[in-house]
């Protein structure tokens, strides 16, 4: 059984879906055990990513038990659990080398992405073929390449769920905290409480951060988070206006913003953008509200995927702020050796957003609720063996 994205809202699971076979010597190909639905396969689910063809296998969080091995992996054998990472590293190029895995020069065969970006981005699983037309880990079975660099082995006496974020959203919400510096006593928004965000603010904390602020429109996420990490504050903006708010919590501005939402929530349209990329959206409007919030000479990291150009960039005030930002897509691989360290110690508590649990065979029910927001969906987790 596999995930397969058949068109805008069309997730279907194909039974006789054939099992992935090693077909490079560094490849693995893995039994999964978990796998997730993510923030970022909503792009997909709603149509907003060009590149994907009908058929494509979803899925870029996953784990499960080591079935076959290509004869040139070392790090792994058969039996071994581990976990696999979104992004694909082929761990010898000049950006793995600098441990830039999601910069990664030779995992992503595909062409046209230098029409998007002027450049080519790493290969990703489960995100269709600008980005390598590798197949996910909705699935029973999946493949990973490279897999001395793209999978980790985890300890039998952590459980699946508490390992599983490893793959992307656990490293991501860190990377996020690096992008935009968080340390000791920074107060730090965030903007998403989504998974991505919810656990971005868990880090956070856990760095040291003095105050730590989530901002949503979607109460039962601001409370559902709440419930889980005491100390962090909340904004609902369905409630009162974002800048208003934050304005009356921290009157200067927090030192960093994190931008944990992503394009596909812009609900402002640019033509211009439209007939470069064929995406109707600017992002500006969401990136600008992060500026603006953000106290003069403060950091920003932005995580939320985007893709193309943002023609309303507020530049003039990002300048004569004097403020900084980076993005990115995670590199797993960097982080994810530390995290599994801080988890094992107790330190980090990943499992805290996970609202439902499903066969793999109810995915399709699973990226309804988790679009729609409802059933209290935060984040879904899918089980091949339920
Ligand atoms: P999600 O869609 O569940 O969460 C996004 C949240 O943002 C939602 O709760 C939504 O209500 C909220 N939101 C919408 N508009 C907002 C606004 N104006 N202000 C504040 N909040 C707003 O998704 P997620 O799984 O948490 O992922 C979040 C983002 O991170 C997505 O864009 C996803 O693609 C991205 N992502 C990036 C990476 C990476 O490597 N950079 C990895 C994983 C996910
Ligand atoms: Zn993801």
């Amino acid at each position: 059984h596999a995930t397969e994205w058949h068109g805008t809202k069309d997730i279907r699971i194909n039974p006789n879906r054939p099992k992935p076979a090693v077909t490079d010597p560094q490849d693995v190909i893995l039994k999964v055990t978990t796998t997730n639905i993510c923030g970022s396969d909503l792009h997909l689910y709603l149509g907003y990513m060009p590149g994907m063809k009908s058929g494509d296998v979803l899925g870029h969080e996953f784990m499960g038990i080591v079935e076959e091995v290509g004869p040139d992996v070392k790090s792994v054998k058969k039996g071994d659990r581990v976990v696999a990472c979104f992004d694909i590293g082929c761990g010898h190029c000049f950006y793995c080398n600098r441990e830039l895995f999601s910069c990664c020069d030779r995992s992503n065969p595909s062409l046209g992405q230098e029409f998007l970006y002027g450049h080519r981005t790493a290969g990703l699983h489960g995100f269709g073929h600008l980005t390598g037309g590798w197949d996910g880990g909705q699935a029973e079975y999946a493949r990973v390449p490279f897999a001395d660099t793209n999978t980790i082995k985890v300890p039998q006496h952590l459980d699946d769920d508490q390992v599983v974020f490893l793959s992307d959203i656990l490293c991501t919400a860190w990377h996020a905290n690096e992008l935009g510096g968080v340390g000791k006593d920074d107060v730090v928004a965030i903007w998403g409480a989504g998974p991505v965000g919810i656990l971005a603010a868990h880090c956070a904390q856990v760095r040291g951060a003095k105050r730590v602020i989530l901002i949503d429109n979607q109460a039962y996420r601001l409370k559902h988070a709440q419930a889980k990490l005491p100390g962090l504050e909340i904004i609902n903006f369905a409630e009162k206006d974002t800048l208003k708010a934050l304005n009356e919590l921290v009157p200067n501005g927090p030192d960093v913003g994190i931008e944990a939402v992503g394009f596909h929530y812009t609900k402002t349209m640019s033509s211009k953008v439209q007939m470069a990329v064929g995406l109707a959206t600017d992002p500006s409007d969401m990136l600008n509200e992060i500026i603006t919030a953000v106290r003069k000479g403060g950091r920003i990291g932005v995580v939320g995927v985007y893709a193309g150009k943002c023609n309303g960039f507020n530049i003039g005030a990002f300048m004569e702020k004097g403020m900084s930002m980076a993005a990115g897509q995670t590199p797993c691989q960097k982080y994810w050796h530390k995290l599994l360290e801080m988890i094992e110690a107790g330190k980090l508590d990943p499992t805290i957003v996970i609202t439902h649990r499903l066969p793999l065979d109810k995915v399709a029910e699973g990226y309804k609720i988790f679009n729609e927001k409802t059933d209290g969906c935060i984040k879904v987790v899918l089980k091949p063996g339920l």
